[in-house]
C-alpha cells in the first residue's frame, strides 16, 4: 500500500485505488459479513500455513451452511436496521429497541457467545437500563467481560457519525452499545477505537488506525499505542491463544489489516490465524472493507454469502445503502 502525503492511499499492489465513501462505507458492512462467513468453518481450529486454500467451507462448531454468516453479523443488523430508519443510537429507545431485537434472535436457537448469552439470560426487560445491570451482574459474578463479543458487532455504529464533527458522539455510542452485555473498559476501549478508526478510514480513504486514541481515558492512550503497535509488527497468529478476549481480536485484526496486500489477503489472513476465525475477520473485515471498499470483494464470496434473518448478501447492501442516505456527506459525495 502507497500511502500519499495527504493521507490518501494512492496504489495497493502496484493498482491504483478508486473506491469513493461509498464503496468505502459499504465496505464496512459486506466485508465484515463475508470474513464472518469465511472464518466460521474454521472456527477454534489452528493456525493455517499461508499456502491453504481458504474456502466458504462451512461447517464448524455449529455446522454453518458454506456462506452462512454467524451472530457476529447477526448482531450488527438491529443496529443497521436502526440507522436505516433513523432511530438515533443515543436514544434510549433506540437501544431498548436493539436489545429486543437481540432477545428475538437469541430465541431462535441462534449460536451466541457466552458472555452475551449469560447477559441475555438475566435480561428483565428489552431495555437499555437492564440490559446494562444484566452485563453488570455477569460481570460482577465473573470478574470479568472482555470477551469479543461487542468489538465483532461494533462496525455498524460508524456509519451512523461519518458526518462532520461526530467523533466524540460516535466514541460515545460505541462505548454505550458494547456496555449493553460487556462492561469490561478493555471491551468499551477497543469498540471506541475500532469504530473511529472506521469513520476516519471511510472518509479519507486512507488507513487511520490511531484515529480514536484521544478518545480513550488519558491512562489507557499508552496501553493501547502499545499495543497497536504490537499488533502492527505482528501476524494474525500472534495472537492465535488470546483471540477471544477483546484485546487479541484486535490486534489479529490490525495485522491482517496492516499485513494484507488486498481485501481477501486481510479477510483470509485474519481466519489463517486460527482459533476464533470467524470473529477476527468480521472485525478486519469492518476496517479492511473501510480501506478498500465493498467493490473488492470477489463475486465467489458476495454470491453466496448469506444468513439470518434468512437473507442474502444483496439484502445486507440494501440495508446498508438505506442506513448511508441518512449522512449527508455521502448524499453530497455521491453527486460530485
Ligand atoms: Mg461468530
Amino acid at each position: 500500500m502507497v500511502i500519499e502525503p495527504d493521507g490518501s492511499v494512492a496504489c495497493v499492489e502496484g493498482r491504483p485505488v478508486e473506491t469513493t465513501v461509498h464503496d468505502r462505507a459499504l465496505g464496512v458492512i459486506l466485508a465484515s459479513a463475508c470474513g464472518d462467513a469465511l472464518g466460521a468453518g474454521y472456527e477454534f481450529g489452528p493456525p493455517l500455513p499461508a499456502d491453504e486454500p481458504i474456502t466458504m467451507r462451512g461447517g464448524g462448531n455449529a455446522e454453518w451452511a458454506p456462506g452462512e454468516w454467524t451472530d457476529d453479523t447477526s448482531m450488527m443488523i438491529p443496529i443497521l436496521e436502526s440507522i436505516a430508519s433513523g432511530h438515533p443510537l443515543d436514544d434510549p429507545s433506540t437501544l431498548g429497541r436493539i436489545v429486543a431485537e437481540w432477545a428475538d434472535w437469541a430465541q431462535d436457537g441462534a449460536t451466541i457467545g457466552r458472555q452475551t448469552a449469560a447477559v441475555f439470560g438475566r435480561l428483565t426487560a428489552n431495555t437499555e437500563d437492564a440490559a446494562r445491570a444484566a452485563a453488570a451482574a455477569v460481570h460482577a459474578e465473573r470478574g470479568r467481560s472482555g470477551g469479543n463479543g461487542s468489538l465483532m458487532r461494533t462496525a455498524p455504529i460508524a456509519l451512523a457519525f461519518l458526518g462532520d464533527g461526530q467523533k466524540r458522539p460516535l466514541a460515545d455510542a460505541a462505548r454505550r452499545i458494547s456496555e449493553l452485555t460487556h462492561v469490561d473498559e478493555d471491551a468499551g476501549d477497543a469498540c471506541t477505537l475500532w469504530s473511529a478508526a472506521i469513520r476516519s478510514t471511510v472518509r479519507r480513504g486512507s488507513l487511520e488506525l490511531r484515529a480514536g486514541i484521544p478518545l480513550l481515558a488519558k491512562d489507557r492512550r499508552t496501553i493501547w499505542l502499545d499495543r497497536i503497535e504490537e499488533a502492527e509488527q505482528s501476524q494474525p497468529e500472534d495472537f492465535t491463544d488470546r483471540n477471544r478476549w477483546v484485546v487479541g481480536a484486535i490486534q489479529g485484526a490490525i495485522a491482517a489489516v496492516v499485513r494484507g496486500s488486498d481485501l481477501v489477503d486481510v479477510i483470509e489472513r485474519a481466519v489463517r490465524g486460527g482459533n476464533d476465525t470467524d470473529t477476527v475477520a468480521t472485525i478486519a473485515g469492518a476496517l479492511g472493507g473501510a480501506v478498500h471498499g465493498a467493490s473488492a470483494l470477489p463475486e465467489r464470496w458476495t454470491l453466496l454469502v448469506h444468513g439470518w434473518p434468512g437473507k442474502r448478501l444483496e439484502w445486507l447492501q440494501t440495508l446498508t445503502e438505506r442506513a448511508l442516505e441518512r449522512v449527508p456527506e455521502i448524499r453530497r459525495n455521491e453527486r460530485a
